[in-house]
């Protein structure tokens, strides 16, 4: 048994005792009337009870029937026991200190007030009972007579009641806790119950609120009718809404209510409950968030139809994978198909049978487009020519601008991340804006401008080689003695002239090489070669024909190999090294190297100076057909402007790339990349190719 049990039990008994006052300890046994056994028997027949009458040993002495069964006795069964046989083992110790105690101060007093009573049937089972004494003089002698009766019921509901009472002050405590303003109204509205929250949210305290008409002292503000809100009360049994109500500093507050209704069992409405949430400020941020999403959609709008206005095409693209962010209607017509957002160029391409080629028809591999460029490589690509084959098989000549955007120019544009709208561009996420320009119509012009020109170097080319042969014959024959002796003034016009003629004849080259180019009929005669021995001949070629340049050579390797057509690849390089002569007017020295790069299996030469250098602005065009930058100009330096794109358009045609570094007024360099030959040819035939 519980020590807890056996505490109570002392308790007991010691309360027992605190209850008799000495004075009436005295008094009591001689008040009592004596009554003899029979009558005792009788009394206890009578009685409704249980009831037991023990001696002052603690024996039983009478039982009644009801007693009996109550314990699960036989009517004769107790007499003569010791009363501890109807209680719990454990309290029999306490018990028998008790009951001394209560014989020697006998008072009609019920036993152990506040503690539960627990009695123990004949089967050992236990009940809880409650029990009163009262003395009584029988046959001379005091006695204690106990009725018992069996609580076990009224125990239970007891310990209920204290559950739910228990529950109760937890649950009020809950509600004093939540920020949410809780109150309870009648049917008429009037507040019965306002917790913490409510005071917070409006001000008011729960005494003030008491009895108080809700709406009348919030001023509610309905979206609905409020007898309309109440008959939707009634019907339903709950209502949820947004309310306005002002707080006592005559404020006011959006409140997110909810309300149900309480009946009782006859469905009677008893109560109203309501808790109210404040989210004024969740719907100020949600009206900012409308706003701005508004504001921004209207950009969005005057951006799109800004863009559509253009007569160009204009696309955004973002991802490795370019997925369209956004296109205007030019774009459409430039393809020749929609091009949805959300997906990738070359999906699209693909899908639509559409090609981006090169002026030969050749397809430029994706990594090569203007746009990829842009993304992949962060690259500002400005007039880049590309033709696009359009579904309907129609070739679209244009000029491709695209520039890489940073994020900031993303969320600059003002265009909200929509589902619906693909894959929106993530923070990080390469991002370009591309511009094509339609370049129909210049195309067909620079048709009829390299039509004439073929025309025109072709009728150039017979009285040239007429010409030149004249004058060679003129020298010849003159040097030979044949004719009359020139004078010194004849003999330098005549090396005029054949210095003349030799620009002219080259120009007509160039021209004519123009013309094959757009014809694509240059057709190049490949075979392996080292470059390294060939670009030495053409160093050692060109130190011979200037005393104020120094050339200064330095090859990485003794043998490179690129399978080229030789003579286009002497004229690529001859251009550029005349270049670095003429456009370096004041002297100077001429860096060549060539060296190799393993990743790319490329060969790279470069041929750098330190003369006028090249404009900023006019970069991006050097390599335009009959370009020449304006600096070379003011300075006096003939040209055409037709050696870069001859060079770039045949280093192209073996697969390589040519680009330059420049700064105006310090110098260029040109670098040229070309593959290297996957299977070198024997040394022999290298010599014999080579040198
Ligand atoms: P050309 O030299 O006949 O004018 P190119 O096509 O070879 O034609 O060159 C085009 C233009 O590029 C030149 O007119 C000049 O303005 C510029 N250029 C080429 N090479 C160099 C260089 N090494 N230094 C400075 N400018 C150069």
């Amino acid at each position: 048994m519980s020590n807890e049990q056996d505490d109570r039990s002392s308790n007991l008994e010691q309360q027992a005792i605190a209850e008799t006052p000495l004075q009436d300890k005295r008094a009591t046994a001689s008040a009592l009337p004596n009554i003899t056994v029979a009558e005792g028997r009788t009394h206890l027949n009578l009685s409704p009870d249980a009831e037991v009458i023990i001696d002052s040993l603690g024996r039983v002495v009478l039982v009644n029937e009801q007693a009996a069964t109550l314990f699960g006795y036989g009517p004769h069964e107790l007499n003569g026991q010791p009363l501890e046989v109807l209680l719990p083992e454990r309290f029999h110790t306490v018990h028998v200190a008790h009951r001394r105690t209560y014989v020697t101060t006998p008072l009609r007093r019920p036993m152990g007030v506040g503690f539960d009573l627990v009695g123990r049937r004949k089967d050992g089972s236990e009940f809880s009972v409650d029990i009163s004494l009262r003395p009584i003089v029988l046959d001379r002698t005091l006695h204690v007579i106990g009725a018992i009766r069996d609580v076990t019921a009224q125990r239970l509901l007891e310990r209920e009641r204290v559950r739910l009472a228990e529950r109760l002050v937890l649950q009020s405590t809950l509600i004093n806790l939540a920020h949410d303003a809780i109150l309870v109204r009648d049917p008429i509205s009037r507040v019965l119950s306002w917790n913490r929250g409510a005071e917070a949210l409006y001000g008011w305290t729960e005494k003030e609120a008491l009895g108080r008409v809700s709406h009348m002292l919030l001023k509610t503000h309905f979206p609905v009718r409020r007898a309309a809100l109440n008959a939707l009360l009634e019907s339903e049994g709950h209502w949820e809404g947004e309310l306005l109500h002002t707080q006592r500093d005559g404020s006011v507050v959006t409140v997110e209510s909810r309300q149900v209704l309480i009946r009782d069992e006859r469905g009677a409405a008893t109560a109203i409950l309501e808790i109210n949430r404040d989210i004024t400020q969740r719907r100020k941020v949600e009206q900012a968030q409308t706003a701005v999403h508004i504001e921004t959609l209207a950009q969005r709008t005057f951006l799109q139809q800004l863009l559509d206005a253009l007569p160009s095409s204009i696309y955004v693209v973002h991802g490795r994978d370019a997925r369209l962010v956004l296109a205007n209607h030019a774009a459409a017509s430039t393809w020749g198909a929609e091009w949805s957002p959300g997906h990738p160029m070359r999906g699209f391409l693909e899908e639509h049978h559409i090609r981006i080629v090169d002026a030969q028809e050749r397809s430029i591999p994706p990594e090569a487009w203007a746009t990829m460029r842009a993304l992949l490589d962060g690259e500002t690509v400005l007039q880049h020519q590309e033709i696009i084959r359009q579904p309907s098989g129609t070739s679209l000549p244009i000029l491709v601008n695209a520039v890489p955007l940073t994020s900031l120019y993303w969320q600059s544009l003002g265009v909200p991340d929509e589902p619906g709208e693909g894959h929106p561009p993530r923070n990080g996420e390469p991002l370009a804006l591309v511009i094509h320009q339609d370049v129909r119509l210049l195309k067909e012009a620079e048709y009829s401008k390299d039509e004439f020109i073929s025309i025109a170097a072709h009728e150039l080319r017979q009285p040239l080689a007429v010409l030149k042969a004249a004058l060679g014959t003129l020298v010849l024959q003159t040097a030979r003695g044949h004719g009359p002796k020139l004078a010194e003034w004849q003999h330098e016009m005549l090396q005029d002239l054949e210095q003349a003629t030799d620009r002219l004849s080259t120009l007509t080259e160039d021209l004519l090489d123009v013309s094959r180019l757009q014809a694509g009929q240059l057709v190049l005669q490949r075979a392996s070669t080292n470059l390294v021995s060939l670009v030495q001949r053409l160093v050692e070629r060109f130190q011979k024909t200037t005393t104020r340049h120094q050339f200064a050579f330095q090859p990485e390797h003794p043998i490179l190999e690129a399978t080229i057509d030789l003579q286009r690849m002497e004229q690529v390089l001859s251009n550029l090294l005349t270049n670095a002569i003429k456009y370096s007017p004041q002297s100077g020295s001429i860096v060549v190297t060539v060296g190799k790069d393993d990743a790319d299996h490329a060969v790279e030469i470069r041929v750098q100076d330190a003369g006028i250098g090249i404009p900023r602005h006019q970069q991006a065009r050097i390599f335009g057909r009959f370009m020449r930058a304006d600096n070379a100009q003011a300075a006096g330096i003939s040209g055409t402007g037709l050696g870069l794109y001859l060079c770039r358009a045949l280093v192209e045609q073996h697969a390589g790339r040519l680009w330059f570094e420049s700064t105006e007024g310090a110098g260029s360099t040109f670098f040229l990349r070309l593959p290297l030959s996957y299977t070198p040819p024997l040394p022999e035939r290298r010599d014999e190719n080579n040198l």
